[in-house]
């Protein structure tokens, strides 16, 4: 299981050398065993001759240890000091390889801050069951149970002369008492779990009414984070309704990651506050100005940059046209562009299958 620690440790790990990280989607419902070792394979190659020591582990590892459970998978190695880790996900992560003074966290650091944090609720009349789910992994859950939900025989269900009067009206105004009084204990006993847990997201499911009511009577910032709802009855299992829920997070998710490549992709052709193409976003990252830095899964590219005013190309002449500088290669213009944006608080997030993202390989969106 991957910790916050985890992740913490990882970000403050410094060695004299540089440390592979390589994330890989090993999800069997998408691709098959042998696709990903070609996908594996593929990443490899693109590393080859920088990190030999490195990535022969990393192949031991495949041939010898690895089971291919779980759906996603993290590696990070510096064979020269004795670093190793591997991470078995419970949830799909992009592939990427990134050799680096320091782990590349960016596709971890996504998951936690996206749909590695979500709360599901299964809500009913009486009670509710809630989960939160970190990673992909169950973590923790609670129920709650109302008072119970039934009709109380009031006898008053007609006069002496026999003739029946609004025969359901006392009964159905307890009823509808006790519901109401069991939402409002349930949006009460959700935000106080939510408190619990922070997560970014939540997803209801079980009555819809009720639902809805629940809904209503959520506070902030929480009633704001449900992005949407799943069948469930009571006895579906805690696994059967992170799966559910998984699923309409991960769809809220590519939309908000599409919604972002189309608004950088649009700003940059109005020449406002967006930029497209490696050596154009690499520029503006130098200049501190990336605000959200978007690049299409398995983009890399090279680059040339002035040494004198930092100035991007890809296609350099013998000095830089602004400044007369001379031109440094940069290997992995991307992996440069990435450490650039967070080093200035910036966020990075890399897409899948979006045509337009494809095409230009890395867009951005502009502070100014
Ligand atoms: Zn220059």
């Amino acid at each position: 299981m991957f910790s916050r620690d985890d992740l913490q440790q990882l970000a403050e790990y410094q060695g004299q050398h540089a440390v592979l990280s390589l994330t890989l989607n090993v999800d069997p419902t998408h691709r098959t065993k042998d696709e990903y070792r070609l996908s594996l394979r593929h990443l490899l190659h693109s590393v080859q001759g920088r990190a030999n020591g490195d990535v022969a582990v990393v192949e031991r590892f495949f041939d010898q240890e690895y089971d291919w459970s779980g759906r996603g998978l993290a590696i990070f190695s510096n064979q020269q000091e004795n670093f190793w880790k591997v991470y078995s996900l419970a949830i799909p992560i992009v592939d990427s390889i990134f050799i680096g003074p320091k782990p590349y966290l960016t596709p971890l650091a996504n998951l936690w801050d996206v749909y590695g944090r979500f709360v599901v609720g299964l809500i009913d009349k009486q009670g509710a069951r809630f989960i939160f789910v970190q990673l992909g992994e169950v973590i923790d859950g609670e129920g709650i149970l109302g008072e119970e939900v039934r009709r109380v025989k009031s006898g008053a269900g007609s006069t002496p002369t026999g003739r029946r009067r609004n025969p359901d009206e006392p009964s159905d105004r307890h009823l509808n008492e006790v519901i109401k009084r069991n939402v409002k204990d349930t949006a009460h006993a959700l935000a106080e779990f939510c408190e619990k847990h922070t997560p970014r997201y939540l997803v209801l499911g079980g009555n819809m009414e009720v639902v809805k009511e629940v809904r209503a009577h959520l506070t902030q910032p929480w009633a704001e984070r449900v992005v949407g709802t799943i069948a469930g009855d009571v006895d579906v299992s805690d696994l059967v309704l992170r799966d559910r829920a998984l699923k309409v997070v991960e769809e809220v998710e590519a939309q908000r990651e599409a919604e972002l490549a189309d608004a950088a992709i649009t700003a940059a052709a109005k020449n406002s506050h967006g930029a497209t193409r490696i050596d154009r976003v690499l520029t503006a990252a130098h200049k501190g100005q990336v605000q959200t830095l978007l690049i299409a899964e398995g983009f890399k590219s090279e680059a040339y940059r002035c040494q004198h005013c930092g100035d991007v190309t890809l296609a350099p002449g013998t000095q830089c046209v602004f400044c007369g500088g001379a031109f440094e290669l940069l290997p992995d213009a991307v992996e440069a562009a990435i450490s650039k944006v967070i080093e200035q608080g910036g966020r990075v997030d890399i897409v899948r299958g979006h045509a337009a993202l494809n095409e230009v390989g890395v867009a951005a969106l502009l502070r100014y």
